[in-house]
Protein backbone atom coordinates (compact mmCIF):
# COMPACT_ATOMS: atom_id res chain seq x y z
CA UNK A 1 0.00 0.00 0.00
CA UNK A 2 1.42 3.48 -1.32
CA UNK A 3 1.59 6.08 1.14
CA UNK A 4 0.25 8.53 -1.96
CA UNK A 5 -2.96 6.40 -1.70
CA UNK A 6 -3.58 8.95 1.74
CA UNK A 7 -1.86 11.92 0.69
CA UNK A 8 -4.37 14.97 0.73
CA UNK A 9 -6.93 15.28 -1.74
CA UNK A 10 -9.54 17.77 -1.85
CA UNK A 11 -12.95 17.61 -3.86
CA UNK A 12 -15.20 20.69 -4.08
CA UNK A 13 -18.16 20.33 -5.45
CA UNK A 14 -19.81 23.45 -6.23
CA UNK A 15 -21.65 25.07 -9.00
CA UNK A 16 -20.47 28.53 -8.62
CA UNK A 17 -16.84 28.90 -10.85
CA UNK A 18 -16.15 31.54 -8.55
CA UNK A 19 -16.55 29.45 -5.23
CA UNK A 20 -15.02 27.09 -6.73
CA UNK A 21 -12.30 28.66 -8.12
CA UNK A 22 -11.66 30.29 -4.62
CA UNK A 23 -11.34 26.63 -2.79
CA UNK A 24 -9.15 25.50 -5.18
CA UNK A 25 -6.66 28.03 -4.72
CA UNK A 26 -6.98 28.20 -0.89
CA UNK A 27 -6.52 24.14 -1.23
CA UNK A 28 -3.28 23.96 -3.00
CA UNK A 29 -1.74 26.73 -0.72
CA UNK A 30 -2.38 24.30 2.13
CA UNK A 31 -0.81 21.42 -0.26
CA UNK A 32 -3.85 19.70 -1.25
CA UNK A 33 -4.12 18.13 -4.48
CA UNK A 34 -7.72 19.70 -5.33
CA UNK A 35 -10.43 18.80 -8.09
CA UNK A 36 -13.59 20.65 -8.66
CA UNK A 37 -16.94 19.43 -10.19
CA UNK A 38 -20.06 21.26 -10.53
CA UNK A 39 -21.59 17.76 -11.55
CA UNK A 40 -23.42 15.91 -8.98
CA UNK A 41 -24.59 13.04 -11.17
CA UNK A 42 -21.16 11.58 -11.42
CA UNK A 43 -20.72 12.45 -7.89
CA UNK A 44 -20.38 9.16 -6.29
CA UNK A 45 -17.62 8.20 -9.36
CA UNK A 46 -16.15 11.02 -8.82
CA UNK A 47 -15.37 10.48 -5.00
CA UNK A 48 -13.97 7.13 -5.78
CA UNK A 49 -11.84 7.71 -8.17
CA UNK A 50 -10.17 10.61 -6.46
CA UNK A 51 -10.25 9.46 -3.05
CA UNK A 52 -10.45 13.25 -1.39
CA UNK A 53 -9.57 13.07 2.26
CA UNK A 54 -11.49 16.00 2.57
CA UNK A 55 -14.69 17.48 1.08
CA UNK A 56 -16.67 20.79 0.54
CA UNK A 57 -20.18 20.59 -0.54
CA UNK A 58 -22.17 22.98 -1.93
CA UNK A 59 -25.75 22.59 -0.10
CA UNK A 60 -27.54 24.02 -3.01
CA UNK A 61 -26.32 22.44 -6.63
CA UNK A 62 -28.82 22.75 -9.79
CA UNK A 63 -31.04 19.57 -10.19
CA UNK A 64 -30.12 18.02 -6.43
CA UNK A 65 -29.45 18.93 -2.75
CA UNK A 66 -26.89 18.42 -0.62
CA UNK A 67 -28.91 15.88 1.39
CA UNK A 68 -29.13 13.81 -1.79
CA UNK A 69 -25.49 13.67 -2.14
CA UNK A 70 -24.80 12.88 1.38
CA UNK A 71 -27.02 9.74 0.94
CA UNK A 72 -24.94 8.36 -1.45
CA UNK A 73 -21.92 9.28 0.30
CA UNK A 74 -22.96 7.17 3.31
CA UNK A 75 -24.20 4.38 1.12
CA UNK A 76 -20.41 4.58 -0.40
CA UNK A 77 -18.91 4.38 3.28
CA UNK A 78 -17.26 7.91 2.45
CA UNK A 79 -14.38 8.80 5.24
CA UNK A 80 -13.42 12.01 4.04
CA UNK A 81 -14.08 15.22 5.89
CA UNK A 82 -16.78 16.94 4.89
CA UNK A 83 -17.40 20.78 5.32
CA UNK A 84 -20.30 22.04 4.27
CA UNK A 85 -20.44 25.12 2.17
CA UNK A 86 -24.21 27.04 1.66
CA UNK A 87 -25.84 30.11 2.43
CA UNK A 88 -28.64 28.68 4.24
CA UNK A 89 -29.60 29.68 7.44
CA UNK A 90 -27.98 28.00 10.31
CA UNK A 91 -31.18 26.06 11.27
CA UNK A 92 -30.88 24.39 7.80
CA UNK A 93 -27.03 24.02 8.05
CA UNK A 94 -27.43 22.48 11.61
CA UNK A 95 -29.99 19.96 10.65
CA UNK A 96 -27.88 18.41 7.67
CA UNK A 97 -25.42 18.12 9.90
CA UNK A 98 -26.89 15.96 12.50
CA UNK A 99 -28.17 14.46 9.62
CA UNK A 100 -24.63 13.33 8.25
CA UNK A 101 -23.36 12.28 11.65
CA UNK A 102 -26.03 10.32 12.09
CA UNK A 103 -25.57 8.70 8.60
CA UNK A 104 -22.31 8.12 10.09
CA UNK A 105 -20.38 10.41 7.69
CA UNK A 106 -17.40 12.73 9.55
CA UNK A 107 -19.18 16.08 9.48
CA UNK A 108 -16.33 18.26 10.24
CA UNK A 109 -17.39 21.54 9.55
CA UNK A 110 -19.58 24.66 8.32
CA UNK A 111 -18.46 27.08 5.72
CA UNK A 112 -21.59 29.80 5.81
CA UNK A 113 -21.37 32.16 2.08
CA UNK A 114 -20.08 34.21 1.75
CA UNK A 115 -16.23 33.02 3.78
CA UNK A 116 -13.53 33.82 5.05
CA UNK A 117 -10.43 32.65 3.22
CA UNK A 118 -8.47 32.48 6.35
CA UNK A 119 -11.50 30.35 7.96
CA UNK A 120 -11.11 28.05 5.22
CA UNK A 121 -7.50 27.70 5.77
CA UNK A 122 -7.50 27.26 9.50
CA UNK A 123 -9.93 23.67 8.66
CA UNK A 124 -8.22 22.48 5.90
CA UNK A 125 -4.72 23.24 7.96
CA UNK A 126 -6.12 21.03 10.33
CA UNK A 127 -7.34 17.96 7.88
CA UNK A 128 -4.16 18.13 6.30
CA UNK A 129 -2.13 17.71 9.72
CA UNK A 130 -4.67 14.74 10.66
CA UNK A 131 -4.61 13.37 7.18
CA UNK A 132 -0.58 13.30 6.85
CA UNK A 133 -0.67 11.62 10.30
CA UNK A 134 -2.20 8.77 9.28
CA UNK A 135 0.10 7.17 6.74
CA UNK A 136 -0.49 2.96 6.07
CA UNK A 137 3.68 2.59 5.98
CA UNK A 138 3.73 4.78 9.40
CA UNK A 139 1.56 2.55 10.58
CA UNK A 140 3.02 -0.55 9.52
CA UNK A 141 6.07 0.17 11.48
CA UNK A 142 4.87 1.13 14.28
CA UNK A 143 3.04 -1.68 15.06
CA UNK A 144 6.29 -3.61 14.23
CA UNK A 145 8.19 -1.39 16.48
CA UNK A 146 6.08 -1.65 19.43
CA UNK A 147 4.49 1.91 19.36
CA UNK A 148 1.15 0.67 20.03
CA UNK A 149 0.06 0.75 23.22
CA UNK A 150 -3.04 -0.67 25.26
CA UNK A 151 -4.63 1.32 27.85
CA UNK A 152 -7.46 0.27 30.25
CA UNK A 153 -11.03 1.74 31.39
CA UNK A 154 -12.39 0.11 34.42
CA UNK A 155 -16.10 -1.19 34.14
CA UNK A 156 -18.32 -0.96 37.47
CA UNK A 157 -20.67 -3.60 38.81
CA UNK A 158 -23.80 -1.59 39.22
CA UNK A 159 -25.47 -4.29 41.78
CA UNK A 160 -21.59 -5.29 43.78
CA UNK A 161 -20.63 -1.73 43.62
CA UNK A 162 -17.38 -3.27 42.51
CA UNK A 163 -14.81 -2.88 39.49
CA UNK A 164 -15.40 -5.94 37.80
CA UNK A 165 -13.70 -5.53 34.16
CA UNK A 166 -12.11 -3.06 32.30
CA UNK A 167 -12.00 -1.99 28.48
CA UNK A 168 -8.56 -2.09 26.87
CA UNK A 169 -8.23 1.07 24.57
CA UNK A 170 -5.31 1.19 21.53
CA UNK A 171 -3.14 4.09 21.34
CA UNK A 172 -0.21 5.06 18.59
CA UNK A 173 2.35 6.83 19.81
CA UNK A 174 3.93 8.17 16.98
CA UNK A 175 8.26 9.62 16.78
CA UNK A 176 7.22 12.82 15.37
CA UNK A 177 3.56 13.53 15.86
CA UNK A 178 2.92 12.23 19.02
CA UNK A 179 -0.23 10.41 20.46
CA UNK A 180 -2.46 9.59 17.93
CA UNK A 181 -6.10 8.32 18.71
CA UNK A 182 -7.92 5.31 17.95
CA UNK A 183 -10.75 7.48 15.82
CA UNK A 184 -7.53 8.39 13.83
CA UNK A 185 -5.63 5.24 13.22
CA UNK A 186 -8.25 2.23 13.49
CA UNK A 187 -10.16 3.10 9.92
CA UNK A 188 -6.87 3.87 7.96
CA UNK A 189 -6.25 0.01 9.50
CA UNK A 190 -9.38 -1.05 8.50
CA UNK A 191 -8.87 0.06 4.71
CA UNK A 192 -5.97 -1.98 4.84
CA UNK A 193 -4.87 -5.58 6.07
CA UNK A 194 -3.21 -3.59 8.98
CA UNK A 195 -6.49 -3.73 11.16
CA UNK A 196 -6.03 -7.89 11.90
CA UNK A 197 -2.66 -7.19 12.50
CA UNK A 198 -3.64 -4.37 15.42
CA UNK A 199 -6.49 -7.32 16.35
CA UNK A 200 -4.12 -9.80 16.85
CA UNK A 201 -1.50 -7.51 18.87
CA UNK A 202 -4.50 -6.18 21.07
CA UNK A 203 -5.93 -9.64 22.19
CA UNK A 204 -2.16 -10.61 22.62
CA UNK A 205 -1.41 -7.89 25.02
CA UNK A 206 -4.31 -7.39 26.80
CA UNK A 207 -4.33 -11.37 27.49
CA UNK A 208 -0.66 -10.87 28.74
CA UNK A 209 -2.48 -8.13 30.56
CA UNK A 210 -5.02 -10.33 31.90
CA UNK A 211 -2.06 -13.10 33.34
CA UNK A 212 -0.48 -10.69 35.17
CA UNK A 213 -3.57 -9.01 36.91
CA UNK A 214 -4.43 -12.48 37.92
CA UNK A 215 -1.32 -13.48 39.42
CA UNK A 216 -1.87 -10.68 41.53
CA UNK A 217 -5.14 -11.79 42.96
CA UNK A 218 -7.09 -9.39 40.25
CA UNK A 219 -10.45 -10.63 39.09
CA UNK A 220 -10.83 -8.18 35.76
CA UNK A 221 -12.35 -9.63 32.57
CA UNK A 222 -10.45 -7.85 30.13
CA UNK A 223 -12.83 -6.05 27.12
CA UNK A 224 -10.96 -5.75 23.33
CA UNK A 225 -12.26 -3.75 20.67
CA UNK A 226 -12.25 -5.88 17.46
CA UNK A 227 -12.84 -5.10 13.81
CA UNK A 228 -16.06 -5.95 11.52
CA UNK A 229 -13.32 -6.52 9.17
CA UNK A 230 -11.75 -9.34 12.07
CA UNK A 231 -15.28 -11.07 11.84
CA UNK A 232 -15.52 -11.59 7.65
CA UNK A 233 -11.65 -14.19 8.94
CA UNK A 234 -12.55 -17.28 9.39
CA UNK A 235 -9.02 -18.02 10.58
CA UNK A 236 -9.76 -15.39 13.52
CA UNK A 237 -11.45 -17.89 16.18
CA UNK A 238 -8.56 -20.41 16.31
CA UNK A 239 -5.77 -17.37 16.49
CA UNK A 240 -7.54 -15.57 19.13
CA UNK A 241 -7.93 -18.58 21.49
CA UNK A 242 -3.78 -19.00 20.69
CA UNK A 243 -3.22 -15.78 21.82
CA UNK A 244 -5.06 -17.39 25.28
CA UNK A 245 -3.81 -20.04 25.38
CA UNK A 246 0.02 -18.10 24.80
CA UNK A 247 -1.05 -16.22 27.92
CA UNK A 248 -2.02 -19.02 30.17
CA UNK A 249 -4.98 -17.46 30.72
CA UNK A 250 -9.04 -18.93 29.84
CA UNK A 251 -10.88 -16.96 27.12
CA UNK A 252 -13.89 -16.45 29.56
CA UNK A 253 -11.86 -13.82 31.11
CA UNK A 254 -11.93 -11.79 27.53
CA UNK A 255 -15.14 -10.32 25.64
CA UNK A 256 -14.74 -9.25 22.33
CA UNK A 257 -16.68 -5.57 21.41
CA UNK A 258 -17.86 -5.65 17.92
CA UNK A 259 -19.31 -2.07 16.98
CA UNK A 260 -23.06 -2.62 16.08
CA UNK A 261 -23.18 -0.86 12.31
CA UNK A 262 -20.71 -3.01 11.30
CA UNK A 263 -21.55 -6.42 13.45
CA UNK A 264 -24.81 -6.41 11.28
CA UNK A 265 -23.12 -6.67 7.65
CA UNK A 266 -22.55 -10.48 6.26
CA UNK A 267 -25.47 -12.03 8.55
CA UNK A 268 -24.16 -15.66 7.29
CA UNK A 269 -20.00 -15.78 7.18
CA UNK A 270 -20.44 -13.15 10.60
CA UNK A 271 -22.80 -16.00 12.45
CA UNK A 272 -20.51 -18.62 11.88
CA UNK A 273 -17.38 -16.94 12.92
CA UNK A 274 -18.91 -15.64 16.08
CA UNK A 275 -20.53 -18.71 16.86
CA UNK A 276 -16.94 -20.36 17.03
CA UNK A 277 -16.13 -17.18 19.19
CA UNK A 278 -18.81 -18.41 21.46
CA UNK A 279 -18.01 -21.97 21.17
CA UNK A 280 -14.51 -21.24 22.54
CA UNK A 281 -16.07 -19.30 25.43
CA UNK A 282 -15.50 -16.13 24.39
CA UNK A 283 -18.18 -13.27 25.71
CA UNK A 284 -19.34 -10.85 22.80
CA UNK A 285 -20.94 -7.74 23.59
CA UNK A 286 -22.52 -5.51 20.94
CA UNK A 287 -20.84 -1.71 21.04
CA UNK A 288 -22.43 1.33 20.66
CA UNK A 289 -25.64 -0.30 20.55
CA UNK A 290 -28.66 2.21 19.32
CA UNK A 291 -26.70 4.06 16.79
CA UNK A 292 -26.61 1.39 13.74
CA UNK A 293 -28.57 -0.78 11.83
CA UNK A 294 -28.84 -3.47 13.81
CA UNK A 295 -32.39 -5.40 13.88
CA UNK A 296 -33.76 -7.26 16.78
CA UNK A 297 -34.33 -9.88 15.31
CA UNK A 298 -30.30 -10.10 14.49
CA UNK A 299 -29.92 -9.39 18.10
CA UNK A 300 -31.51 -12.03 19.34
CA UNK A 301 -30.09 -14.47 16.99
CA UNK A 302 -26.79 -13.99 17.25
CA UNK A 303 -24.87 -14.70 20.00
CA UNK A 304 -23.89 -11.82 22.00
CA UNK A 305 -23.65 -11.68 25.69
CA UNK A 306 -23.52 -8.21 26.72
CA UNK A 307 -24.79 -4.89 24.82
CA UNK A 308 -23.28 -1.47 25.30
CA UNK A 309 -25.41 1.21 25.16
CA UNK A 310 -23.86 3.95 23.24
CA UNK A 311 -22.14 7.03 25.11
CA UNK A 312 -23.98 9.66 23.73
CA UNK A 313 -27.58 8.03 25.15
CA UNK A 314 -26.01 7.62 28.43
CA UNK A 315 -24.28 10.89 28.14
CA UNK A 316 -27.46 13.31 27.84
CA UNK A 317 -29.97 11.25 29.98
CA UNK A 318 -30.31 13.27 32.60
CA UNK A 319 -31.33 16.19 30.77
CA UNK A 320 -33.17 14.68 27.37
CA UNK A 321 -36.11 12.30 28.23
CA UNK A 322 -35.71 10.83 24.70
CA UNK A 323 -32.38 9.89 25.77
CA UNK A 324 -33.54 8.85 28.78
CA UNK A 325 -35.97 6.32 27.75
CA UNK A 326 -33.97 4.98 24.89
CA UNK A 327 -31.48 3.69 27.57
CA UNK A 328 -34.08 2.42 30.08
CA UNK A 329 -35.42 0.50 27.18
CA UNK A 330 -32.08 -1.07 26.21
CA UNK A 331 -31.69 -2.23 29.56
CA UNK A 332 -34.78 -3.60 29.84
CA UNK A 333 -34.38 -5.07 26.31
CA UNK A 334 -31.15 -6.68 27.42
CA UNK A 335 -33.09 -8.27 30.96
CA UNK A 336 -35.49 -10.14 28.56
CA UNK A 337 -32.81 -11.58 26.06
CA UNK A 338 -30.21 -12.61 28.95
CA UNK A 339 -27.73 -10.61 27.95
CA UNK A 340 -25.88 -7.77 30.23
CA UNK A 341 -26.60 -3.95 29.69
CA UNK A 342 -23.29 -2.03 29.96
CA UNK A 343 -23.82 1.99 30.22
CA UNK A 344 -20.42 3.51 28.51
CA UNK A 345 -19.81 7.50 28.85
CA UNK A 346 -21.20 8.03 32.52
CA UNK A 347 -19.12 11.59 33.32
CA UNK A 348 -21.26 12.01 36.63
CA UNK A 349 -22.75 10.72 39.42
CA UNK A 350 -26.24 12.02 38.89
CA UNK A 351 -26.13 9.51 35.44
CA UNK A 352 -24.53 6.89 37.89
CA UNK A 353 -27.11 7.05 40.36
CA UNK A 354 -29.73 7.02 37.14
CA UNK A 355 -28.26 4.12 35.91
CA UNK A 356 -28.18 2.15 38.93
CA UNK A 357 -32.21 2.86 39.68
CA UNK A 358 -32.66 1.42 35.75
CA UNK A 359 -31.03 -1.98 36.56
CA UNK A 360 -28.09 -1.49 34.61
CA UNK A 361 -25.17 -3.92 34.70
CA UNK A 362 -22.33 -2.39 34.18
CA UNK A 363 -20.92 1.28 34.11
CA UNK A 364 -17.76 2.96 32.25
CA UNK A 365 -16.98 6.50 32.08
CA UNK A 366 -14.60 9.24 33.12
CA UNK A 367 -16.50 9.53 36.30
CA UNK A 368 -15.70 5.84 37.59
CA UNK A 369 -12.12 6.52 35.45
CA UNK A 370 -10.07 7.34 32.77
CA UNK A 371 -8.75 5.24 30.27
CA UNK A 372 -4.65 4.85 32.16
CA UNK A 373 -2.09 2.66 31.98
CA UNK A 374 -2.35 -1.19 33.54
CA UNK A 375 -0.09 -0.32 36.41
CA UNK A 376 -2.63 2.50 37.62
CA UNK A 377 -5.55 0.05 37.60
CA UNK A 378 -4.74 -1.77 40.99
CA UNK A 379 -4.71 1.66 42.72
CA UNK A 380 -7.09 3.13 41.07
CA UNK A 381 -9.67 -0.35 42.48
CA UNK A 382 -8.07 0.24 45.97
CA UNK A 383 -8.90 4.24 46.31
CA UNK A 384 -12.30 3.85 44.91
CA UNK A 385 -15.74 4.02 47.55
CA UNK A 386 -18.87 2.92 45.59
CA UNK A 387 -21.85 5.52 45.50
CA UNK A 388 -23.96 3.63 48.61
CA UNK A 389 -20.45 4.46 50.58
CA UNK A 390 -20.43 8.05 49.58
CA UNK A 391 -19.29 8.85 45.68
CA UNK A 392 -17.22 7.94 43.17
CA UNK A 393 -14.00 8.11 43.85
P1 LIG B 1 -15.38 2.44 22.08
O1 LIG B 1 -15.00 1.01 22.03
O2 LIG B 1 -16.84 2.77 22.08
O3 LIG B 1 -14.65 3.03 23.36
C1 LIG B 1 -15.16 4.05 24.16
C2 LIG B 1 -14.51 5.38 23.86
O4 LIG B 1 -15.12 6.38 24.68
C3 LIG B 1 -13.04 5.44 24.17
O5 LIG B 1 -12.44 6.37 23.27
C4 LIG B 1 -13.02 6.01 25.60
O6 LIG B 1 -11.79 6.63 25.93
C5 LIG B 1 -14.14 7.02 25.49
N1 LIG B 1 -14.79 7.27 26.79
C6 LIG B 1 -14.94 6.43 27.83
N2 LIG B 1 -15.62 7.00 28.83
C7 LIG B 1 -15.94 8.25 28.43
C8 LIG B 1 -16.65 9.35 29.03
O7 LIG B 1 -17.14 9.29 30.16
N3 LIG B 1 -16.77 10.48 28.28
C9 LIG B 1 -16.26 10.58 27.02
N4 LIG B 1 -16.40 11.75 26.37
N5 LIG B 1 -15.57 9.57 26.42
C10 LIG B 1 -15.43 8.41 27.11
P2 LIG B 1 -11.08 6.03 22.52
O8 LIG B 1 -10.12 5.37 23.45
O9 LIG B 1 -10.66 7.29 21.82
O10 LIG B 1 -11.53 4.95 21.46
C11 LIG B 1 -12.39 5.28 20.40
C12 LIG B 1 -12.84 4.07 19.63
O11 LIG B 1 -11.73 3.48 18.92
C13 LIG B 1 -13.38 2.95 20.52
O12 LIG B 1 -14.71 3.25 20.86
C14 LIG B 1 -13.23 1.75 19.60
O13 LIG B 1 -14.31 1.67 18.70
C15 LIG B 1 -11.98 2.09 18.81
N6 LIG B 1 -10.83 1.34 19.35
C16 LIG B 1 -10.06 1.59 20.43
N7 LIG B 1 -9.11 0.65 20.57
C17 LIG B 1 -9.29 -0.25 19.57
C18 LIG B 1 -8.64 -1.48 19.19
O14 LIG B 1 -7.68 -1.98 19.83
N8 LIG B 1 -9.11 -2.13 18.08
C19 LIG B 1 -10.20 -1.64 17.38
N9 LIG B 1 -10.62 -2.34 16.30
N10 LIG B 1 -10.83 -0.50 17.71
C20 LIG B 1 -10.39 0.18 18.80
MG1 LIG C 1 -15.55 -0.61 22.85
MG1 LIG D 1 -18.54 2.25 22.46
Amino acid sequence: MSSELFGNRLLVIDDEPAFGALIRKVGESCGFEVLVTDDPISFSKTVQSFGPTVITLDLNMPGTDGVQLLRSLAADRCAAHLILSSGAGGKVLEAVMRLGHERGLKMSGVLPKPFRLETLREMLTQFSRISKKASAIDLADGITNGQLFLEYQLKLDCVLGLFTGVEALARWRHPIHGLIRPDEFIPLAEETDLIHRITDWAVSAAAEQSAVWQARNLDLSVAVNISAKDIEDLDLPERLHGHCKEAKIDTTSIILEVTETDAMREPVQMMDVLTRLRLKDFRLSIDDFGTGYSSLTQLQRLPFSEIKIDQSFVMQMTTDLGCQTIVEIIINLASKLGLKSVAEGVEDGVTLNALIDMGCDLAQGYHLSRPVAPDRIPELIASYQSPKMGGAA
